[in-house]
């Protein structure tokens, strides 16, 4: 029939068990610093930070964690911007026993202080222009903090521009200082080993709630080892970080990734365009995991044909699909082609990786090692053969355990086929006759602005918060630049009509919320599409707004 007979046996053709190895992420670490002592682990505007001192401040920290009684089964927060602090906070609370909350630095109040209760967090580690956004919460939480500032691990003579925020000193009211935590190094006896919790990386979700991907150690060392063999990281790789850690591709490709190959982390606080094609130049970086948006702001530097992009041997990301006209240039400009992967927070960042020789455009790549991914009809669960387009569903060691303290959402979440308890990602794809897998479009309600994910529910529910909403229903809407923007269409209680604009109730939602959450568009309308039941039809006035951009 003209099919290649391969294909007639997958998955099983893409399914390849690993052996990973079950110890506590930290000993990659503990052995890149044995390895390789006087390396330089992080350059961070200039300032090294070699591996052996990396590691000291690791123990240090987790000592102090020990004296403030934090142990095995405790959660703390990480809420900042890159830095070493973040680094050394990371490693250090897991090496002290606990499990890890990363924490989104652009978050608003309420944000926050919903997850720092969801999940329980006894301490949060922070810098100091983000303090004054977490004290209060903090204190009326119970919740020790712990805060650096960026000078303590800026050099003297910065061979980057450092960004404004980093060069201020901010006033960090009763916390406990960084460098009076680090003075001692007593650390506790480790307690953990690969099947238990380390992370809580939050994802939002339909409910309007953000919600904590349990995830253990074993889990993330999955996805570190397929990072390190699918970039081929060595110890001579230099990996620029700009992606944030507190998301799942920053911490595995930008951070764990390069901590296991014995790799140089050229750590951006920031984006910056200007700062890091300096970066590339200066330290030669090889490797840069990024997102969309970077690349095109990178390319688009008017300059960028004379600069020196030469040192770079692998540039790709995931979480948002790269456009084609983008990828050309890059390939004009550097002879790479451009990497994508996919995945989602509760796999801890890629399922899906393009073979760097190989690679195909807006293209999710093939499924990583270990990962069995089927395409299933969405209601009925049946397996659909290869062409065919359903929902995208995976098992394979780098799946999370289940949603924090939410064991109906975690059952939601998987579907049994064939015996086999698969994640249910929510995307609907299909794969190639090549094996590579393409996705279409979404089940679950989520925009994706650049790599950014949007829940319309939780915009929606701070919107009805404005005394003029009568209704609202938010969408994403292609974009040239974002890929998708966030608009509201809002239904005006009939008092307010004529009384509020929508720039106005721009503003006023852009206070509310994270910065890549807010509406930037706002249409009042007289009435929202309606199913007989009174549910609001979302998808309708998706794909108008789709069609209208066609
Ligand atoms: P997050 O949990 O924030 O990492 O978001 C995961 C979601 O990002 C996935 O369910 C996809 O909808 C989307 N996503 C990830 N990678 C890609 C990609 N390469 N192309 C398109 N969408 C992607």
């Amino acid at each position: 029939d003209g099919e290649k007979p391969w294909l007639k046996s997958w998955p099983e053709m893409l399914t390849r068990e690993l052996v990973y190895p079950e110890v506590p992420l930290f000993e990659f670490l503990e052995t890149s610093a044995r390895r390789y002592p006087d390396k330089d682990a992080i350059i961070f505007y200039g300032k090294r930070i070699s591996y052996s001192e990396l590691w000291d401040a690791v123990e240090r920290f987790s000592t102090h964690l020990a004296s403030k009684g934090i142990q095995k089964g405790d959660r703390v927060a990480v809420y900042m911007q890159n830095s070493p602090h973040y680094v050394i906070a990371y490693f250090g609370i897991l090496r002290g026993n606990a499990a890890v909350v990363p924490v989104n630095p652009m978050l608003v109040e309420r944000e926050l202080e919903y997850i720092l209760s969801d999940s329980g967090c006894k301490m949060v580690a922070t810098t100091s222009e983000l303090y004054q956004r977490i004290a209060p919460i903090a204190e009326k939480l119970g919740i020790d903090v712990i805060c650096g500032h960026h000078s303590d691990y800026l050099p003297d003579e910065p061979e980057l521009p450092v960004p404004e925020f980093a060069r201020t000193e901010f006033d960090t009211g009763s916390a406990t200082e960084w460098n009076e935590a680090l003075k001692e190094r007593n650390p506790p006896e480790v307690e953990v080993g690969g099947d238990d919790l380390a992370l809580i990386p939050y994802t939002a979700g339909t409910t309007g709630m953000p919600k904590g991907c349990m995830h253990t150690h074993s889990t993330a060392i999955a996805n570190t080892l397929s990072s390190v063999h699918w970039w081929n990281m060595t110890p001579a790789s230099i990996s620029l970080a700009t992606l944030p850690y507190f998301h799942v591709t920053g911490m595995i490709h930008s951070m764990l990734a390069p901590i296991y190959a014995g790799a140089t982390i050229v750590l951006l606080s920031r984006w910056d365009r200007n700062t890091a094609i300096q970066a590339i130049e200066k330290y030669r970086c090889t490797h840069w995991m990024n997102i969309t948006t970077m690349v095109v702001d990178l390319l688009s530097d008017p300059d960028i044909s004379k600069r020196d992009l030469s040192s770079l041997l692998a540039v790709g990301g995931g979480g948002a699909p790269m456009p084609e006209a983008v990828a050309e240039k890059l390939l004009q400009l550097t002879g790479l082609k451009y990497v994508e992967g996919y995945g989602l927070t509760e796999t801890i960042s890629q399922t899906h990786m393009n073979p760097p020789g190989n690679p195909k455009l807006q293209c999710l790549g093939i499924p990583d090692f270990g990962v069995d991914a089927l395409i299933i009809d969405a209601e009925t669960g049946e397996v659909l053969p290869p062409k065919e387009v359903g929902e995208l569903v995976i098992r394979g060691p780098e799946v999370f355990k289940g949603y924090w303290n939410k064991p109906e959402e975690t059952e939601k979440a998987f579907i049994e086929i064939g015996g086999k308890k698969y994640f249910r990602t929510g995307d609907i794809a299909y794969m190639d006759e090549d094996g590579y897998f393409f996705i279409v479009d979404r089940i679950k309600r989520m925009i994706n602005r650049a790599g950014f994910k949007v829940w319309p529910a939780e915009v929606e529910s701070v919107m009805y918060r404005h005394p003029a909403i009568k209704e609202v229903c938010v969408i994403g809407v292609p974009d040239s630049r974002v890929v998708e923007e966030v608009k509201a269409f809002v239904v005006l209680k009939p008092e307010y009509e004529g009384r509020v604009s929508e720039q106005e109730i721009i503003k006023w939602a852009k206070e509310q919320m994270a910065a890549y959450k807010y509406p930037r568009i706002v249409e009042f309308v007289k009435e929202l599409p309606k199913s007989g039941a009174g549910k609001i039809l979302w998808r309708v006035l998706q794909e108008r707004e789709k069609q209208k951009g066609e």
